[in-house]
């Protein structure tokens, strides 16, 4: 069936940007509530469509594109971690954009699946003519001891960060909190999910916040900020970025863009008592 691709689109400030997915990501009820009773996981599940205690993390990355720059954050994983992925490349053509026509590439932190679709089977840059930004500490982290002294189950994580690290290695500028890639894309650093995740805030009326996995799950992240994503490595540092970026987002009015929520991943952020609800952009808004 040759249906037609429609991704969300939307102008931001001076920047056009188009919501892909590398594909979804089949995953646990308890990553997505390591925290929750078996009821409020099993709701948790139900809310995503799942079934069985898995549920689908979309993999939503933003394409920006400027009048000089054509930008991703991230790179998906490839197909190299879940095979209902590593469709990236295939979505940016089909929006006539070519990999090698992608100038700057913003990378949030180096897990599978943000990371692992740096490079074609064939062990080539899938985006050989780009640039690309990460913070020291994500780096550092994974290309040092703290790596090497994960658990065994992980090392094939650190084996795959390290192997598409260095092959970026003389195409890489490190940034940190409050860095400009182009003017008018700026990156927030909210670590705790990894050691050097960042954010990225795009310039608008209001700020768009890509937030990436500091709020992972948009059921989760914003009802039940206090807790964890399962694959946050350092839990209360990662509560803390969480609560913070979500009181920056409602402070500043914020549109936010998350990485895994239900696609497009893009809504706002309003009180709920003590928590929050995320309020989707409905397709029609697009
Ligand atoms: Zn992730």
């Amino acid at each position: 069936m040759n249906k037609p691709v429609a991704f969300h689109a939307f102008k931001h400030g001076l920047f056009d940007i188009t919501v892909l997915s590398d594909g979804p990501i089949a995953l646990a009820g308890e990553i997505f509530a390591p925290e929750a009773s078996d009821n409020q996981r099993a709701d948790v599940v139900a809310r995503m469509d799942g079934a069985d205690n898995i549920a689908d993390a979309q993999s939503n990355i933003p394409l920006i594109v400027t009048s000089n720059d054509v930008i991703l954050v991230d790179v998906g994983a490839g197909s190299r971690f879940q095979p209902s992925e590593g469709k990236l490349e295939r979505n940016l053509n089909a929006v006539g954009v070519n990999a090698g026509d992608v100038t700057k590439i913003i990378i949030s932190h180096a897990r599978p699946d943000h990371i692992w679709g740096m490079l074609r089977d064939d062990g080539s840059l899938r985006f050989p003519n780009a640039r690309y930004y990460i913070t020291r500490a994500e780096w550092d982290f994974w290309m040092g001891e703290k790596a090497d002294a994960l658990l065994e189950a992980v090392q094939p994580f650190v084996a795959g960060a390290r192997r598409d690290l260095q092959a970026i290695a003389d195409r890489l500028t490190f940034v940190e909190d409050g860095d400009e890639v182009i003017p008018g894309l700026r990156i927030l650093s909210t670590p705790g999910h990894t050691a050097g995740h960042i954010s990225i805030v795009v310039d608008g009326d209001v700020p768009l916040i890509i937030t990436i996995d500091a709020t992972a799950s948009h059921i989760v992240s914003f009802e039940r900020p206090d807790w964890s994503f399962g694959f946050d490595m350092d839990p209360a540092l990662a509560r803390t970025t969480r609560r913070a970026l979500i009181e920056q987002a409602l402070r500043e009015n914020a549109v936010l863009l998350g990485y895994h929520w239900a696609y497009p991943g893009v809504g706002t952020v309003r009180k709920d008592g003590d928590s929050f609800k995320l309020r989707p952009v409905t397709e029609a808004q697009s």
